[in-house]
């Protein structure tokens, strides 16, 4: 049993205030694997204190001296991405390869994304000849992270926050807590000044609202649910801190009948990827009427195809969702999908042969319209929802609606609905014929999906306060 109880707070590893103790379970087993402790108000107050106290000197620390910092801390997560690809696997199921390409990689692919755009960002603007407009890192950052993509979600926050100036207290979610407690011996072994980084456990309802509320924090950076970014929102509002929200998804995939077999395939295994635990997932397929039944086939097919299996082993699979509490949610709306359209693939319980860990089977409901639960919840499981369309403009209508606006997928190989859609689709990104997004595009979303961006120079200016100063000659 791994035990890593203490917190990382001004340099040091310590011992929570007061002990209580919670276990991580694996997903894949239901097994506890890991003992931490979720930290109290005095765990907070010191790791804010200890922050509050850096902040003076560092927001000053040269470009350089920073990028040296950065560029070790690469190495080091480089170097020991075997463990850290391990314990992702461990305390949120996602299977070993896949933690090590796409779930490690995710990590270091954003500290590279910063670098090439801190390396060169400006810090201060002339706005006329005699008034400078200059801009500082914001204070002390509280980064709250959610588990299902772990380290992508704390190198989005931590990194910028600190190369613009910033310190901070980072709270991973308690339930991939491991993933974490790595990345701060990380920060330790390239030798960035105690205080700038803090590391604490918690849940949200402990030092997730006390970091929210803390008069000494000068902002949020909050990626998970909606439900919580409002609490924290609220929580925020009496010391008017600035507070950034990445949050949930219910992405449309719009496809047209000239995208072919390509675009449905596509659709529907990336919708199942990370095991559907991915707020941008394309949940809710769109399809062109007079290609409707084909693609639900299409669908269908790619749905009996995903294998499903425990983290532990290598191959393309999907593991287990993440937890007891998840599971029982996802069943919860199949049944409700189910008994709204027409299932498909999958359904209600277990794969055959999985008797223990949380396996959710790939499931497809098809007729399904926009005003079905199924259609307008967040799953966050292996679960299509597919529907048709007429024209595009219904098309387009029906992906807006609903009060989450994060990323909407168009396939088809004509450029002029492509665009016509994309310029009309309300979320923050719009992905077509299954492009990736390059390294520091901005991610974040529209309406219910959040108001902050991440990745690149839109995450670290996220960071930033401006300042106007006038009579400044040189
Ligand atoms: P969650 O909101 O339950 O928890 C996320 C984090 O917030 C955890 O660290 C948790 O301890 C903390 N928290 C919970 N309640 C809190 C409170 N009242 N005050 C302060 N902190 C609190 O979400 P989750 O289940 O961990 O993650 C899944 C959600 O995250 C999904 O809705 C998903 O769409 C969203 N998500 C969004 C993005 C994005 O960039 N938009 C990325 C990944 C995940």
């Amino acid at each position: 049993m791994i035990e890593k109880r203490d917190f990382y707070i001004n340099g040091q590893w310590v011992s929570p205030a007061k002990a209580n103790d919670f276990s991580v379970v694996d997903p894949s087993t239901e097994e506890a694997c890991a003992i931490i402790s979720l930290g109290d108000q005095a765990d907070t107050d010191a790791a804010v204190a200890a922050a509050k106290a850096a902040f003076p000197e560092w927001a000053f620390v040269d470009r350089s001296e920073k990028m040296a910092l950065f560029k070790r801390l690469l190495e080091v997560y480089n170097d020991r991405a075997e463990e850290m690809a391990q314990a992702m696997s461990m305390e949120m199921g996602a299977p070993i390869s896949m933690s090590r390409i796409n779930q490690v990689g995710a990590g270091s692919w954003h500290l590279e994304g910063f670098l090439k755009a801190f390396e060169t960002m400006s810090f201060e603007r002339d706005f006329t000849a005699t008034e400078k407009t200059l801009l500082e890192p914001i204070g002390v950052c509280a980064l709250i992270t959610p588990w299902n993509w772990p380290m992508n979600q704390v190198v989005l926050k931590a990194v910028p926050a600190i190369a613009v100036g910033c310190t901070t207290v980072l709270k991973p979610s308690e339930i991939s807590p491991l993933s974490s407690v790595l990345f701060a011996e990380y920060m330790d072994e390239a030798g960035f000044p105690a205080g700038v980084f803090n590391m604490i456990n918690g849940d949200g309802v402990g030092v997730g609202s006390q970091l929210s509320a803390h008069p000494d924090v000068d902002m949020v950076s909050f990626t998970g649910s909606s439900r919580a970014g409002k609490l924290i929102s609220k929580s925020a509002a009496d010391s008017l801190k600035r507070v950034s929200l990445e949050l949930g998804g219910k992405g449309a995939n719009i496809i047209f009948e000239d995208a072919g077999a390509k675009g449905v395939e596509y659709g529907a295994s990336r919708c199942f990827r990370n095991s559907g635990q991915s707020c941008n997932a394309p949940t809710r397929m769109l399809v062109e009427s007079s290609f409707y039944d084909e693609a639900v086939e299409i669908a269908t097919r790619v749905a009996n195809e995903t294998k499903v299996g425990p983290a532990s082993e290598e191959g393309q699979h999907i593991g287990p969702v993440v937890s007891e509490a998840q599971f029982d949610k996802i069943q919860g709306l199949i049944e409700i999908g189910v008994g709204e359209g027409r299932l498909t693939a999958g359904g209600l319980g277990r794969p055959d042969g999985l008797n223990r860990g949380f396996y959710v089977k790939p499931t497809v409901i098809a007729d399904v319209t926009n005003d079905m639960t199924i259609a307008q919840e967040e799953v966050f499981g292996p679960v299509l929802a597919i529907m048709k369309f007429d024209t595009i403009d219904e098309a387009i209508a029906i992906a807006n609606d609903t009060p989450y606006g994060l990323t909407n997928y168009i396939q088809t190989p004509d450029d002029e609905k492509r665009h016509y859609a994309a310029r009309r689709l309300r979320s923050g990104m719009v992905e077509t014929n299954g492009q990736g997004f390059a390294q520091g595009s901005p991610f974040g979303g529209y309406k219910q999906s959040g108001n902050g961006r991440e990745g690149g120079l839109y995450g670290l200016e996220e960071f930033l306060e401006v300042k106007a100063v006038s009579g400044w000659t040189s």
